[in-house]
């Protein structure tokens, strides 16, 4: 298992895993949030978050996290159930916008851009920062027009040929291609569960995303399905960095480089995924891990 890379950067000095980073290390702003141990920064970020707040109404579901997004790397975030992760996941690409009552304070951004910036559209930021959803949810649309869907209104390509090839390339890189190349024509509500989710996956990458976020991405599939999709995000990092929520612990191990554990809306711990499991540096990681509690 690969580890995290290591910060060199003045900004983001080395640090040792159980170091109490958010005041010592974040020399761009000072958190006042509970303190989160291990290695939130990278070296070369695709995207920083930093104090990064969200409420719904009067209440604060996320905390002051501070945490960067890794370039090639998939960061798994794990944590019970209502800590937080999926609100914070919907952050990295505007999705909790839709929530009326819901407010981000602090800063995201994505290649050094405040996608938070009132000057950011949407609908472009969603498409370099895809997402995935729990449940599958093609368009009711052809196999074909599920993928074809991005490009054309991004205005991606100039004619059909084009097109053709995007949708070819992005059904081989989600593993589709062989299951879906005689079938293009009929509906993506037609194939199965797992089939469906590499649709979805097809659709988000057919834009040329740079970030992929997943919220629980495999909870609707059999053990199989599961397991074709894990595969296809290991080989999806090599040219994407991925976000993904995960209730299932063997999959944040068996998928990520990187584990974020939340906590009641704290970001409590960080670090390389195999540390995070096997020498966690934070009890509340420790109990989590082990079945304590959650
Ligand atoms: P997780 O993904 O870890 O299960 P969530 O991000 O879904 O956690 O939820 C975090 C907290 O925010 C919970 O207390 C949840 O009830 C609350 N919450 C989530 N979505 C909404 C919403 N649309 N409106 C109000 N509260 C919400």
């Amino acid at each position: 298992m690969e580890l995290a890379p290591q910060p060199t950067n003045p900004a983001f000095p080395t640090m040792l895993s159980g170091d109490i980073v958010q005041d010592s290390v974040d020399t761009r702003k000072r958190s006042t949030g509970r303190r989160t141990v291990g290695t939130p920064f990278v070296e070369n970020p695709r995207m920083t978050c930093r104090d990064v707040e969200v409420y719904y109404g009067e209440k604060c579901a996320i905390n002051k996290i501070s945490i960067d997004v890794g370039r090639n790397e998939v960061l798994a975030m794990i944590g019970p159930s209502g800590c937080g992760k999926s609100t914070f996941l919907r952050c990295l690409n505007r999705m909790n916008d839709t929530v009326p009552s819901c407010r981000v304070e602090g800063d995201i951004c994505l290649d050094e851009i405040d996608i938070y910036h009132p000057s950011v559209d949407v609908v472009p930021l969603r498409a370099r920062v895809g997402m995935v959803f729990q449940k599958p949810n093609p368009f009711p649309k052809s196999i074909y027009d599920n993928v074809a869907y991005g490009p054309r209104i991004h205005g991606l390509t100039k004619n059909k040929a084009e097109l053709d090839e995007i949708v070819e390339t992005s059904l081989i890189k989600a593993g589709l291609w062989e299951e879906a190349k005689d079938r293009l024509l009929e509906p993506g509500t037609g194939l199965s569960g797992g089939q469906q989710q590499r649709l979805c996956i097809a659709r988000a990458i057919a834009v040329s995303p740079e970030v992929i976020l997943m919220d629980e991405p495999c909870s609707a599939l059999d053990p199989i399905a599961t397991a074709k999709v894990e595969e296809l995000i290991a080989e999806l990092r090599t040219q994407f960095s991925i976000v993904i929520v995960t209730h299932a612990m063997q999959q944040a191990a068996r998928v990520s480089q990187r584990t974020a554990y939340f906590h009641l809306g704290d970001l409590v711990e960080v670090g390389a995924t195999d540390k995070i499991f096997t020498n966690p540096q934070h009890r509340l990681t420790e109990d989590y891990i082990t079945g304590r509690f959650g």
